[in-house]
């Protein structure tokens, strides 16, 4: 079968869920989003791009910036970040505060929101500026100069980030944020806010499938680290529900709460799905169902 082919067949598998699931309505501007809405598209290691759908409308990528900021602290084979964020699935919602309470300030891991607050103060020592050097690499990786954040998104979700100011706040009370809380939750929410395609999605990840290589062939990351932050998707990437993922999906992936999930089928191809209801772990539900239907139709899955 083509990629065409396969991604049209899973278009018409799924097309009974379009829609399923609710849309997240803590951030008003996502409340606003067609839940109807589904894209789909797929990148092979060497660049070439497929789709369905809305693959080329822009989505809010939420969570999903949480691999980028990731990436970005990890590269050029730099492992500190290790020293203050933990790589055991949470088991608890990703804005849970009393895990964190729990865990004395060390949260679980990079991709629940005090993992990610953690990853941004260190990328704020490392760097200066996350969310321009975030956007260096999305723009770079996917070819398209024009990718940015969505400052209405940034706004609402800024206007309404009690939990993450929470979060915040319990975190700099152990001491685990060298920057102040207020600079840290900026960064974060912009990188939240970040609004690109699934085409653009799916390009910019290629790294992940090419253990570590950037579009151009230069290194971004060690195959190590590669391989490392694909496990870490594996077993963390959507949250308290990851297990029940990878039983379905197989892949490394990494969800939003604007109903995008990005997956890694190593050495062939990333996939990146967008639609907008979810279910009760913050997964989009037609989404889900999308990556099953996939690796079930191909085999392509990490197992
Ligand atoms: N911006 C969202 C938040 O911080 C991201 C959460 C998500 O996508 N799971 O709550």
């Amino acid at each position: 079968m083509q990629y065409q082919e396969i991604l049209d067949a899973v278009h018409a598998t799924v097309s009974p869920l379009i829609g399923c699931g609710r849309v997240a309505d803590y951030i008003p501007e996502l409340a606003a989003v067609d839940p109807r809405r589904f894209g789909l598209a797929l990148a092979t290691t060497d660049g070439a791009v497929y789709g369905v759908g809305d693959w080329q409308t822009p989505l809010s990528i939420q969570s999903v910036s949480k691999v980028f900021s990731l990436a970005v602290a990890l590269s050029g084979n730099n492992e500190a970040i290790w020293r203050r964020v933990g790589r055991e699935p949470s088991g608890s919602p990703f804005n849970a505060l009393q895990r964190l309470e729990n865990d004395r300030g060390v949260p679980r891991n990079p991709f629940v929101n005090a993992g990610a607050l953690v990853v941004v103060d260190h990328l704020l020592t490392l760097t200066g500026d996350p969310t321009r050097v975030v956007l260096e690499l999305l723009r770079t990786e996917g070819g398209n100069p024009t990718i940015d954040v969505d400052q209405r998104m940034a706004k609402s979700e800024a206007e309404n980030r009690h939990r993450n100011a929470a979060l915040a706040h319990l975190l700099a009370s152990y001491g685990a944020l060298t920057h102040p809380v207020d600079v840290v939750l900026d960064q974060y929410t912009a990188l939240c806010a970040i609004a690109m395609s699934c085409r653009d999605l799916a390009r910019t990840a290629g790294f992940l499938a090419r253990q570590g290589l950037r579009a151009d062939g230069s290194r971004l990351l060690s195959r190590s680290n590669a391989k490392r932050l694909n496990a870490t998707m594996l077993t963390c990437g959507t949250y308290d529900s990851a297990g029940e993922f990878a039983y379905r999906v197989g892949l490394p992936a990494k969800s939003g709460v604007g109903g995008g999930i990005l997956a890694v089928v190593p050495n062939r191809c990333t996939l990146a799905v967008w639609a907008p209801g979810l279910d009760e772990s913050g997964n989009s539900c037609a989404g889900r169902a999308a990556l099953d239907a996939f690796t079930t139709l191909t085999g392509w899955s990490v197992f």
